[in-house]
Order: C-alpha cells, then sequence, then structure tokens
C-alpha cells in the first residue's frame, strides 16, 4: 500500500516523502479514501497511530483543489480537547501542506485573544480549536462559522470527558448542515454514538485498533511497593538508565510537582505538565523534555493527551489512573510505529482496584514483579474486594482549558484515607491509618 494509491495529491506526497514516511499506517489507509470521497467518517483510533495524518491530508487536499472561495471565513474546523494537540495538529498541517497554500490557526485559551482575532481577521483556511476557547470567539463574534465545509472532531472522546459536551453542540449548531464530519475517537462509548448519530450523515465507519487495544509491541510490568516507597523506587528505576528520555504519569497535578522537586533534588532533570502550569511553562516543558535537555517529564493524564513524543522506549505509571481507559492512553506514548515499548507501573496495595480494572481492559497479562529492597508489605489482591483509592471516577473537568486559577486538588491525598481498601485490607498490619503516605506528600 502507497500513498500515492490512496489518490493524494503530488504536493502532499512530496511533502510526505520529506517527513521520511513510506506508506500510510492501517488507519490512513483506511480512512484516507474515504474522507477524500466526501463521506462522514467515524473513525476508532488512538494516538500513535497516525490519525492526524488520516484527517488531515484529506483536508488540505480538499482545501487545495474544491471550491476556492474568496472570502476569508475559515472553511474548516478541528475541534481538539487541548492547547498542546491543538499545537501539534497546527504543526503537521504546516508539514504536510508545506507545498500547498493553505493557511490555519489555532485557537485555545490560556494566551491571550489578541493575536488569535487578528489570524482570524486576516482570514484561514482551517481553524484548530479547542472547545472553550472557541465559544469565547462566538460569543464576541470575532469567528464566521457560516462557511465551514469540514468538521473535524479529535479525541472526541477525551472531549466529552473534559466536561465539553455543551460547548461542542453549541459549536456544531453554529455551522452549516451541510458540512462533512469527521470523529475520531479511542474508544466507543454511547455518548460518542449518540453524538455521530445527532450531527453525522452516514458516516462510514473505519477502525484500526479494537477499542481499547493497545499496541502490541508494548509490553507491561508491574512493580508492588508500598505507597510510601514509590518515589525512592521510582528514583531507583530511573537511575538504572538516567539519559533515558521517561515519561512519568502522576494522578495529580499537585502530586506531579511534588515528584519533580523531589526528583531535582535528587539530581535528575525533571519537569511537569499539567493544567496549572502556564502554556508557556507546557510549552517550555515539552521542548526541553524533547530536546534532552529534561530526561523525565511528568505529566498528568489530561496534560499528555495526545502530546506527540516520539518512541519513548520506557513510560511509568507512578500513579494508576483512576480511569482503566487512562491506562490505554499513558501507554500509546510508548511502543509507536512498531518500536519496542515497556509500560511499567509502581502500584501499592491501595491501587489493586485498579490494576485489576486494567488487566480486565486490556486482556493481556501483566508481569508483576517486585524490585528487592521494596518488597511489599501485603500483597497486592486482584479479586473483586481488591482495595481502590478513595475517590470518585475522575472529577468532571469542565472548561479546563482556562486559566487554571483556582488549584483545586481535591485528591492530591487521596490515598491516604484509603476508605474502598479498608473492608478489604481486612487484619492486615498496614501502616497506621491517617499518615500520609510519603510517595504522595
Ligand atoms: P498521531 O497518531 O497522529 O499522533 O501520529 C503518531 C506519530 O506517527 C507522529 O509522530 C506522526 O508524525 C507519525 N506518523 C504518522 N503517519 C506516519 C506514517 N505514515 N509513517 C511514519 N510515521 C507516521
Amino acid at each position: 500500500m502507497s500513498f500515492e494509491s490512496l489518490g493524494l495529491a503530488p504536493a502532499l506526497l512530496r511533502a510526505l516523502a520529506e517527513q521520511g514516511y513510506t506508506e500510510p499506517t492501517p488507519i490512513q489507509a483506511g480512512a484516507i479514501p474515504v474522507v477524500l470521497e466526501g463521506h462522514d467518517l467515524l473513525a476508532a483510533a488512538q494516538t500513535g497511530t497516525g490519525k492526524t495524518a488520516a484527517f488531515a491530508l484529506p483536508l488540505l487536499q480538499h482545501m487545495s483543489t474544491a471550491g476556492q472561495t474568496m472570502t476569508r471565513r475559515p472553511r474548516a474546523l478541528i475541534l481538539t480537547p487541548t492547547r498542546e494537540l491543538a499545537a501539534q495538529i497546527h504543526d503537521n498541517l504546516r508539514a504536510y501542506g508545506k507545498h500547498l497554500r493553505v493557511s490555519s490557526a489555532t485557537i485555545f485559551g490560556g494566551v491571550s485573544m489578541g493575536p488569535q482575532i487578528q489570524a482570524l481577521r486576516r482570514g484561514v483556511d482551517i481553524v484548530i480549536a479547542t472547545p472553550g476557547r472557541l465559544v469565547d470567539h462566538m460569543q464576541q463574534r470575532t469567528l464566521d462559522l457560516s462557511g465551514i465545509e469540514v468538521l473535524v472532531l479529535d479525541e472526541a472522546d477525551r472531549m466529552l470527558d473534559m466536561g465539553f459536551l455543551p460547548s461542542l453542540k453549541r459549536i456544531i449548531s453554529a455551522l452549516p448542515k451541510q458540512r462533512q464530519t469527521l470523529l475520531f475517537s479511542a474508544t466507543f462509548a454511547s455518548e460518542i454514538k449518540s453524538l455521530a448519530m445527532q450531527f453525522m450523515h452516514a458516516p462510514r465507519e473505519v477502525s484500526v485498533t479494537p477499542a481499547n487495544s493497545v499496541a502490541t509491541t508494548v509490553s507491561h510490568e508491574v512493580h508492588p511497593v508500598d505507597a510510601s516507597r514509590k518515589r525512592d523506587l521510582l528514583l531507583h528505576v530511573l537511575s538504572q538508565d538516567s539519559r533515558r528520555q521517561t515519561l512519568v504519569f502522576s494522578r495529580t497535578k499537585h502530586g506531579a510537582d511534588k515528584l519533580v522537586k523531589y526528583l531535582e533534588q535528587s539530581g535528575m532533570r525533571a519537569a511537569a505538565i499539567h493544567g496549572n502550569k502556564s502554556q508557556n511553562a507546557r510549552t517550555r516543558a515539552l521542548s526541553d523534555f524533547k530536546s534532552g535537555r529534561v530526561t523525565v517529564l511528568v505529566a498528568t493524564d489530561i496534560a499528555a493527551r495526545g502530546i506527540d513524543i516520539d518512541q519513548l522506549p520506557i513510560v511509568i505509571n507512578f500513579d494508576l489512573p483512576m480511569v482503566a481507559e487512562d491506562y490505554v492512553h499513558r501507554i500509546g506514548r510508548t511502543g509507536r510505529a512498531g518500536a519496542d515499548g515497556l509500560a511499567l507501573s509502581l502500584v501499592s496495595h491501595e491501587e489493586s482496584g485498579l490494576l485489576r480494572d486494567i488487566r480486565k481492559l486490556l486482556a493481556q497479562d501483566i508481569a508483576i514483579n517486585e524490585v528487592p529492597g521494596f518488597e511489599l508489605s501485603s500483597p497486592l489482591r486482584l479479586d473483586a474486594h481488591a482495595p481502590r483509592p478513595k475517590q470518585g471516577p475522575r472529577q468532571p473537568q469542565a472548561r479546563p482549558q482556562r486559566q487554571g486559577g483556582a488549584s483545586h486538588r481535591p485528591h492530591a491525598h487521596a490515598q491516604q484515607n484509603n476508605g474502598g481498601g479498608e473492608h478489604a485490607l481486612g487484619n492486615r498490619k498496614r501502616r497506621p491509618r491517617g499518615r500520609r503516605p510519603a510517595a504522595k506528600a
């Protein structure tokens, strides 16, 4: 299978060759012809599958050929959950569209509206936006959506998780009914299906990875460890190869900051990326990590979602995510494009229940290996009563793109009152309840 055979224009083929892409990934092979034919598309694909090019290439082709207009209204709108993802899509569009005359601009929160308004006034073909800020522009009438021919909903599942449904509905209602709609999602929960039913016309479906599956090149390993010793174990793992770029996931923003401080004090070069950081700080952390100035990037789920870091050999879950699907998203950062990857999770007894959920979801074995010197004081239990940190499922994160003002962190110390675990722990001798585990402190 070649890019030529998918019907892409020579200018795009040239750009792809310059990117070093030799053949389409499965999602590209499945989606590009369907999109070029003008159908609506419902695509199941997670980050790392090449999904961005799967919509960006046919979109660029459409923009450069069909219906050139003299107006300066945008003709395509890409909605995506995070600023990082928006910036990354923008970079990809520029790279793929290098030999075409198609312009694009990003619109996201956390930065001033002025330059965005100016870019819109000058006129752009493609707008890449996060929903919250886009609604702000709609309210201020600084954006005219009446010329939109193609709508892309990227990472639709995550946008819904983040509480963007009302904004999405509002935006979509403001678009012309006559348009092409492309929806990409890693998972297809019923809300996504209903969004598709409401806003799409006879969509074709393309699915390259069964929902919730992960790259087969990724191996999974768990190091059981007491919560109070997690930081030391992390340091131990990291110091085995201190030059290796490692992405570490923390469940909370506060936890991420604490961990970075601890790693820095221990002589590692680390940075955090999460929603309470300014846009500048996030961009800097990411570019420092990419350039190797920083070797450990500690991220929360939402901040890490979709960031494009090529082929990391290892991703470490310092905390397991509260929602098993997030594990799949997290480890999408490793084992990409056929390279081997390791997803290593440091799991305390209190997180046993979360591990159990993940094992069920993956339907794949996870090796559980104790590290000498870090043995768990009571074994993980993976039965129906397995404990889990006391914390509801993910807090609704309405409008997370906003300035972050109130840094509410309701579960920075979620493990300390391990309610869910109490009956499950039974008569085990555990650390005195109420003492804050050092790992979270
Ligand atoms: P995405 O799933 O869109 O985040 O893409 C994941 C990574 O794969 C990005 O770094 C892309 O640049 C890269 N990529 C996308 N398509 C191809 C391709 N056909 N060949 C090689 N790399 C690709």
